[in-house]
């Protein structure tokens, strides 16, 4: 099975697509945790994707399309199916992706958007942190390690990401939804999206979506 996690940045679609992958036994691929590998490991590829990346605008579709086919075709998803996190983000994307899959035969099965409002998105971002050397999620409001700025699981500083300064997630936000539309109609269309909204404005966690997602897809 292979299943789009779609939603703006913010919406808890990492988290529940991590989790979700993990109960379904998915390979869980994330664009954005592949291109910050990359940083982290000073590529030539990192290099280039984190000058788009540090100003909040999109990686090249080039790049981005060669980093995700290569992770595609290797085994373990041919064996198990992915869950794809951070691809598709414009109409373009889409076909790109219904062609990459249909290269190793497979084709997305289910779209899943996660729809929080846009307050609730810009305030979880800005308050969102990650351990550098394990990548466990944190909040400064609702989920803080617990001791300031060290990991709970490894030790590991928690840091705020580069691109997760206020500005920088505007921007990204806008070029989310100027293009959410397009790109969450080319899956209603064929009737593969499953929408899931969620936020503390309608008292629905993302722990929640997870839970239910579980339970009608295992
Ligand atoms: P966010 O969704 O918060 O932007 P991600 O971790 O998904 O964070 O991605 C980080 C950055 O990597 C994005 O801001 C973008 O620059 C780049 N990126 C990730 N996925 C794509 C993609 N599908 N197309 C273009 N750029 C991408
Ligand atoms: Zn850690």
């Amino acid at each position: 099975m292979i299943i789009v996690i779609l939603g703006a940045q913010g919406s808890g679609k990492g988290t529940v697509g991590v989790k979700v992958a993990e109960e379904l036994g998915l390979v869980h691929i994330s664009t954005g945790d592949i291109f910050r590998e990359n940083i982290k490991n000073e590529t030539e590829l990192g290099k280039e994707a984190n000058t788009y990346i540090l100003a909040g605008n999109l990686v090249p579709d080039e790049l981005t399309n060669r980093i995700l086919m290569d992770r595609l075709s290797r085994e373990d998803v041919l064996e198990k199916g992915a869950m794809i996190d951070g691809y598709p983000r414009t109409e373009k994307q889409c076909y790109d992706l219904d062609a990459m899959l249909a290269n190793i035969d497979r084709k997305v099965d289910l779209a899943i958007n996660l729809d929080v409002d846009y307050d609730e998105l810009i305030s979880r971002i800005t308050t969102r942190r990650v351990c550098k050397s394990c990548k466990e999620g944190y909040n400064t409001e609702y989920n803080p390690p617990k001791v300031e700025g060290v990991c709970d699981k490894c030790g590991g500083p928690v840091v705020q990401r580069d691109d997760d300064k206020e500005d920088a997630v505007r921007q990204r936000l806008d070029i989310y939804y100027a293009n959410a539309e397009v790109v969450l109609n080319h899956y209603a269309k064929d009737g593969k999206l499953r929408v899931e909204k969620a936020g503390d404005k309608i008292g629905r966690t993302s722990k929640e979506v997870t839970a239910d997602l579980i339970r009608d897809l295992k």
